[in-house]
């Protein structure tokens, strides 16, 4: 993955956005956390919470840098996906996503023109999306809720949230925040952003060579020769996962997204190092949810904001916080440790076919979904030739499944 970072300081361009965001989502989300757990209802599918902030502030919104509205959609949603189906630590989510040092900018990866943060654990990416997205998710958000709490395995992106910020002059900037598929703590040394597609879905071999982090295509991994390693067992789950997952969105008409690959090869390491070297960081001075103005410094699972978090919400009435209490970090497991395909250092470690770990660990998923197979795409699609051409994109888990991409 292309990650250059650029300091984000009060001259960056993106700085009240990104100051916008994060507070939206602090308050935003903390107001939803505090209420107590209930089922989930048909309505709260179209539900919106909208919060108006101004450097005075008032008894709902605490005061902010600058004057701004933040629109939460679907709030109860996302948190039961959040904590019921994704298993996120709640205290765990907010503090990654607005503790002190925590986001850094890769400038826009796709041609669609979306900005993608992460936050500083590297956990967490937001994605700038289009309206169109924006409405699209909101559209298919019961089916997507059905279909990945049918399946825990799912490799499709996980949404934690969707959210809107409206600038003083009137600017919507939509945003998803989702997992970030890549590790932390581990190098990524090739990434491949497939499509079962082969038209344009080159990057320059040569210009490959000099950038390790190039996001490589479908024509690079048939060149290259690549398959994923993966045993027989490893590979029958991964290949019904992705069938499962192909075929919801398939049902939703979603067609042009992508199976991200990145390969940690564990002989090589992480001597490399790229990410922790060229990092830069937005250190925000955000309100808290309790009015203050200051937030305390500190980041990760033991930092005191942390603690008094966890411990203000354990303290507070039991029944607040529903059955889904709040773990210590000591009790802490994280959100992939059970899950099959990330349960390998966040990934899925490569087999041979004695089920034999190798030296490589694959972090795979499907991303990019939010794009219906619309006119416009249509167009483009027949334009370009892409029915003639498409491949399954099966056959890169080593078997071919009729995946029937593109062909409407
Ligand atoms: P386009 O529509 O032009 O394809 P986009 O702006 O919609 O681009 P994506 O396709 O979602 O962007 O992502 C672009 C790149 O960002 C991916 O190829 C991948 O390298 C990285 N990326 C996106 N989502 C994730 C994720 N969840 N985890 C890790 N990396 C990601
Ligand atoms: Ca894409
Ligand atoms: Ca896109």
């Amino acid at each position: 993955m292309p990650l250059v970072g650029n300091l984000i300081g009060e001259d960056h361009v993106n700085y009240v956005l990104m100051y916008n965001m994060l507070t939206g989502i602090r308050i935003g989300v903390s107001r939803c956390q505090a209420k107590i757990k209930r089922p989930l209802t048909i309505e709260d599918f179209t539900a919106r919470h909208k919060f108006s902030f101004d450097i005075v502030g008032n008894e709902l919104t605490p005061s902010a840098k600058y004057d701004f509205k933040f629109k939460d959609y679907a709030p109860w949603v996302f948190r039961t996906l959040r904590e019921d189906i994704f298993h996120l630590d709640p205290a765990d989510y907010l503090l990654s996503l607005t503790a002190k040092y925590i986001l850094s900018e890769l400038g826009s990866p796709g041609k669609s023109g979306s900005f993608f943060y992460f936050s500083r654990d590297y956990r967490f990416i937001i994605k700038t999306i289009r309206h169109s997205e924006h409405k699209f998710l909101l559209s298919i958000l019961p089916q997507y809720f059905d279909h990945v709490k049918e399946n825990p395995h799912t490799l499709l992106s996980r949404f934690y949230g969707l959210h809107r910020v409206k600038l003083p002059r009137g600017r919507k900037i939509h945003f998803v925040i989702m997992n970030n598929l890549f590790p932390p703590h581990k190098d990524i040394h090739e990434t491949y952003d497939l499509k079962g597609s082969t038209v344009g879905r080159e990057y320059p071999e040569d210009k490959a060579e000099r950038n390790p982090r190039a996001v490589l295509k479908d024509l690079n991994w048939i060149h290259r020769g690549k398959a994923l390693d993966l045993g027989p067992e490893k590979r029958a789950l991964l290949t019904e996962q992705l069938r499962r997952d192909a075929e919801f969105l398939k049902s939703i008409n979603v067609m042009d997204y992508s199976l991200l690959v990145g390969i940690h090869n564990m002989q090589r390491g992480n001597r490399d190092n790229v990410r922790r070297n060229t990092l830069k960081v937005f250190s925000p001075d955000l309100p808290n949810s309790l009015g203050r103005s200051k937030t305390a410094s500190g980041t990760g699972h033991k930092s005191p904001e942390a603690i008094a978090m966890r411990r203000a919400m354990r303290s507070s009435d039991p029944k607040r916080l529903g059955k889904h209490t709040i773990r210590l970090p000591e009790e802490d497991i994280g959100d992939r440790l059970q899950l099959i395909f990330y349960q390998d250092e966040g990934g899925l470690r490569a087999t041979d076919e004695a089920n034999e770990g190798l030296d490589t660990i694959y972090y795979l998923g499907v991303i990019d979904i939010l794009t219906p197979y619309s006119l416009m795409k249509r167009a483009e699609h027949l334009w370009k030739g892409l029915k003639a051409d498409r491949v399954s994109l099966f056959i890169f888990c080593g078997r071919a499944v009729d995946h029937n991409v593109g062909t409407a």
